[in-house]
């Protein structure tokens, strides 16, 4: 088979391989130099989009819409940008073995690929029910969120199932999101999930009881502290009911299922440094391995802010990291340097017609403020995190673009408040920092 040869590789042609690219163009790549090797068919594109828009009833959002950067407000990189910048796409091909020590990457069908430089941008994969033995999880329409090939077949079967049953299994961001939007298709929704309350690795009881609260008046019907033990099928194979470990059974249609993911670092393994399950990177995203960097949600990186590594698996840092990668790779060459990384967690979802953003981190005391009734018209409402004496976290929920960017700048800013302060100020606190 034939052998390509390129000076920068990207394995992995999701967000941060999208943002990458960018970067690579705006440092003056040479055409030819640069090639991004995906597993999925088309150009990188707003991962984000697959468990919104995509999936509107109407109105949805369909490539070539979303292709990055447009997430950011960039400029829309069709497979025709790639072709202009001679940045070489090679799509639809997964690459099966990497060999770091003779920098050589190898497809599923064979072809080496060697490099100079190499960025793993291979994300997350999904973990599924059937990795937990879980009885009948490999039946017809049961289904997992990740690439646009799973939101392409969930929107066949919402197409052949319609104003049928789903149920969806787990709390947390894909659970939310797709609760809401096949709310929106019309679907009867069962949410099942085995915590006290949804997203507890970043909501709050107070946070979370509102949000449990709307999705319950958009007609979701939550089922907290148990899990799916096992599913029925008809005889041609397509799921019918969903066993609960508490004993109850739930006639289903569809099932979703968002019980998390894991980053995909099986290629690499044993030839570069993992910690906190991933990649372990400096602040250049530079891994153990030389000329080899690690972006996105495979790598665990200095967390400045918080003098901790961390992996974090959002899209704002996978743009972000992307950046700073590519920008430490070429600064490296002239013999130059980039300021460390120093990020700020910054999260976010929407769902019906919520809007929430997150910004810092979720530790130490907490204060809830603002209007956090779900059956209440502008349910605005916010959360502050406090640690020794300063705030170092802000929730808010439908808030404007100006107090989304004073949430953001006070998590930055980390200010010192009192609990009772921030409670009778609520936003207007960040406002003024
Ligand atoms: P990815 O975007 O996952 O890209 C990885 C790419 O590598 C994929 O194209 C994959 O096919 C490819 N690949 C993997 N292995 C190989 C291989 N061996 N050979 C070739 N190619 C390979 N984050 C938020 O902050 N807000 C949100 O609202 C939000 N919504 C999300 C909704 C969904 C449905 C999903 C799945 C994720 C969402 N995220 C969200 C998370 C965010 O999308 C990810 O953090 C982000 O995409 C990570 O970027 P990445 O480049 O590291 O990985």
């Amino acid at each position: 088979m034939a052998e390509k040869s390129f000076k920068y590789v990207i394995v992995g042609g999701g967000v941060s391989a999208g943002y990458a690219a960018r970067e690579f163009a705006k440092q003056g790549v040479n055409p030819g130099e640069l090639a991004i090797i995906s597993k999925e068919a088309v150009a990188p594109y707003e991962r984000p989009a697959l468990s919104k828009a995509y999936l509107f009833p109407e109105g949805a959002a369909r490539l070539p819409g979303f292709h990055v950067c447009v997430g950011s407000g960039g400029e829309r990189q069709l497979p025709e940008w790639y072709a202009e910048k001679g940045i070489s796409l090679i799509l639809s091909t997964e690459i099966v073995k990497a060999d770091l020590a003779s920098k050589t990457l190898v497809s599923a069908a064979g072809e080496s690929f060697k490099y100079q430089t190499l960025v793993i941008a291979t994300g997350s994969t999904v973990l599924k029910l059937s990795d937990f033995g879980v009885q009948g999880a490999d039946s017809k329409n049961i289904f997992y969120l990740r690439e646009i090939d799973d939101a392409d077949q969930l929107v066949e079967a919402l197409k052949a199932k319609k104003n049928g049953k789903a149920v969806i299994v787990g709390g947390g961001y894909i659970g939310l999101e797709l609760s809401a939007v096949l709310r929106l298709n019309n679907i009867e929704v069962n949410m099942v999930y085995p915590e006290p309350w949804c997203m507890p690795r970043l909501f709050t009881e107070g946070i979370a009881a509102f949000y449990e609260g709307y999705y319950q008046n958009k007609g979701v019907n939550i089922i907290k502290g148990t899990v799916a033990v096992g599913f029925d099928t008809h005889p041609n194979g397509e799921v019918k009911e969903v066993k609960l470990k508490d004993g109850r059974v739930l006639e289903a249609d569809i099932v979703v299922v968002g019980v998390g993911a894991k980053p995909l670092t099986t290629l690499f393994k044993g030839q570069v440094e993992e910690e906190k399950g991933g990649i372990k990177t400096d602040a250049f995203f530079k891994t153990s391995v030389p000329d080899v960097y690690a972006v996105g949600d495979v790598a665990t990186f200095p967390l400045k802010m918080y003098n901790e590594i961390r992996r974090v698996e959002h899209v704002d840092h996978s743009r972000k990291s992307a950046e700073q990668a590519v920008k430490a790779i070429f600064a490296s060459e002239q013999g130059k340097s980039v300021d460390e990384y120093d990020y700020l967690p910054y999260f976010y979802s929407r769902a019906f017609d919520l809007s929430w953003q997150f910004y810092g981190d979720n530790v130490g005391e907490t204060v809830l403020f603002g209007d956090a009734d779900p059956n209440s018209a502008t349910h605005k409402f916010g959360q502050y995190w406090i640690k020794d004496g300063k705030i170092v976290g802000a929730f808010l929920e439908s808030g404007s673009p100006e107090e989304n960017k004073a949430i953001a700048k006070v998590a930055k800013v980390q200010p010192p408040a009192t609990l009772d302060q921030l409670a009778q100020e609520g936003i207007s606190f960040a406002s003024k920092i």
